[in-house]
């Protein structure tokens, strides 16, 4: 799955609407320090539905939205988009139809936050399962920063396996899996309780 184009509005230091257009080879992001580069990381991850302030660097999820400067005041919401190229092969075949896939993560300054795709809101759930398996996610592998590959080349056979698995297509059957089972535990909870209610009845 390609990136073609990040919107960012509000969101750390972006504060007017920044259109980032990514065309095809390698694009790079150059700066002096401090002028937000990592920030367009900070706002893909964000995007795919990061919920750990802390892997943003911030203290809580409110530091991502425009927080002023001496010639601006805050910003009230923060909001991030990301549109992909539909490669056939991209998740579930709903989304076939579509040259392009549009999703977007909103945080408003009182807590009210907003997941769409393709501009209809959405769950994070479903922006997760679009993307289980293409590589592409707040914690997947197509983001290698600093250290990353120290720390792979570092952890346990399970740890690294987790890596593999997303790169041969294996998670998103495993969370299916997950949920199905359980879905069987609570159904067997619930004959469990309804024999017992035929029994009291009986
Ligand atoms: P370096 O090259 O040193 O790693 P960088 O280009 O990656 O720097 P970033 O870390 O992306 O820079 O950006 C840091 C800047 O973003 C700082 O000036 C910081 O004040 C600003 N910033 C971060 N969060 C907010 C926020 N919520 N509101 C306004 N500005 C913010």
């Amino acid at each position: 799955m390609k990136i073609k184009r990040i919107e960012i509005i509000g969101f750390k230091s972006f504060v007017d609407r920044t259109v980032l257009n990514f065309e095809p080879g390698v694009t790079a992001i150059l700066g002096p320090n401090g002028c937000g580069k990592s920030n367009v990381i900070d706002a893909i991850r964000w995007a795919m539905g990061e919920q750990n302030a802390k892997n943003l660097r911030g203290q809580a999820m409110e530091d991502v939205i425009f927080g002023g400067s001496k010639k601006r005041r805050p910003h009230g919401m923060a909001e991030v988009t990301m549109v992909f190229a539909n490669p056939q092969s991209a998740g579930t075949s709903e989304f076939n139809q579509y040259s392009e896939i549009m999703i977007t993560r909103r945080l408003y300054r009182n807590g009210d936050s907003e997941y769409l795709l393709n501009k209809t809101p959405c769950r994070l759930k479903d922006i997760s399962e679009l993307f289980m398996d293409t590589g592409v996610g707040a914690r997947a592998y197509s983001i290698i920063e600093q250290g990353k590959i120290g720390s792979i080349l570092h952890s346990r056979p399970e740890e690294r396996r987790v890596l593999i698995e997303e790169a041969a297509g294996v998670t998103k059957y495993k969370a299916r899996k997950k949920a199905a089972l359980r879905k069987i535990e609570s159904t067997r909870q619930n004959l469990t309780r309804l024999n017992d209610v035929i029994g009291e009845v009986k």
